[in-house]
């Protein structure tokens, strides 16, 4: 039986040579072997257990929005969480979520309830999966402060991660090696819905005054360095609005790369080596990028 049967067989929906600038919102990147896209939480499961015990290389993908695919393309299989989307309001104030939910539809449903504690999250475009792996923040949250337990798939069992039990750092939540999301809870609190709803406006009315939004971006590039914003650093080095064949540093904010149509993600990584290297040799930063990078190296 093929690969691609396997995953049919329990009922995920599989697709072949799956050009990943279509699934990647920078757009760019070269094809997927196989994008597997599981209905359901146990379809989830056991597609990790066939990828578990087959050779292949795998990456788990949520809504590809701090993803850059090579041009290349991947070989071995993208397991999308897309679908996972179940979301449940406890009566104690909390929440729990699949891997695939978006954050933004937590921060609607609970400020609807009344619940504050997710308004941090808006604008953020990932997903419950992505957002925890990638400790993901703004507007002075992050989502370590609202994290209540983990259940993370890892070496083949499912495991119960608490809060207490994860190390998160800035954009970093160190899981075990190799570990997925499942789910996650969140603990929030009783909050004043007119009041959350002003800070979500504000919030919003902020990031669209500040981001490149109206343009296909994949959020900020670099972590910002410890002395200084790396927007600011950019500008200072003079890369804004500095651009390599369909791709530029945001003439809006630096630490932005923006497709203008056509860029490949070799524009994007050469973008971003110019940067490195010029922070390095010009103000002895050594600048880590936020955004992941997945695929076949050229
Ligand atoms: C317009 C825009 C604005 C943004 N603003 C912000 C912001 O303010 N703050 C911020 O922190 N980020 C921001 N981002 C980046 C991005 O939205 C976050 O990093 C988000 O958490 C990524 O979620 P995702 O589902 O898209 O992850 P993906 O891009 O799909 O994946 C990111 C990484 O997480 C891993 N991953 C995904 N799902 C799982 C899982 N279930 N289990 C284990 N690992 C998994 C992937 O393998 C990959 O390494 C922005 C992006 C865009 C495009």
């Amino acid at each position: 039986m093929t690969l691609a049967s396997k995953f049919e067989k329990i009922g995920c929906e599989v697709k072949s040579k799956y050009p990943m600038d279509k699934y990647t919102w920078l757009r760019v990147g070269g094809e997927a072997d196989l994008l597997v896209t599981p209905a359901n939480a146990t379809q989830f499961k056991e597609a990790l257990d066939i990828l578990h015990s087959s050779k292949i290389n795998w990456v788990v993908l949520g809504e590809g929005s701090n993803t850059i695919v090579y041009d290349r393309g991947i070989t071995g299989v993208v397991l999308s969480t897309k679908k996972l989307k179940k979301i449940e309001i406890l009566e104690d104030q909390k929440v729990t979520a699949e891997t695939g939910v978006i954050l933004g539809t937590i921060l609607n449903k609970t400020v609807k309830e009344g619940l504050t504690g997710f308004e941090f999250a808006a604008g953020i475009p990932g997903t419950v999966g992505g957002g925890v792996f990638m400790n993901a923040g703004a507007n002075e949250g992050e989502i370590k402060d609202v994290i209540d337990r983990v259940w993370v798939w890892h070496d083949g069992r499912e495991i119960e991660l608490l809060r207490k039990d994860i190390k998160f750092e800035y954009r970093k939540a160190h899981l075990p090696p190799r570990s997925v999301v499942l789910k996650a809870k969140f603990a929030l609190k009783s909050g004043n819905k007119a009041q959350s709803e002003r800070n979500v406006k504000q919030y919003m009315e902020k990031r669209n005054e500040t981001q490149p939004i109206t343009m296909t971006n994949t959020g900020s590039i670099f972590k910002n360095p410890p002395d200084i914003a790396a927007g600011r650093l950019l500008e200072e080095l003079g890369l804004k609005g500095y651009g390599i064949g369909g791709a530029k540093f945001s003439d809006l904010h630096a630490n932005f790369i923006v497709n203008c149509g056509g860029a490949s993600a070799q524009d994007v990584l050469d973008l971003i080596e110019t940067a490195k290297k010029e922070a390095l040799s010009k103000r002895d930063i050594k600048l880590e990028t936020e955004v992941r990078v997945v695929g076949d190296i050229k």
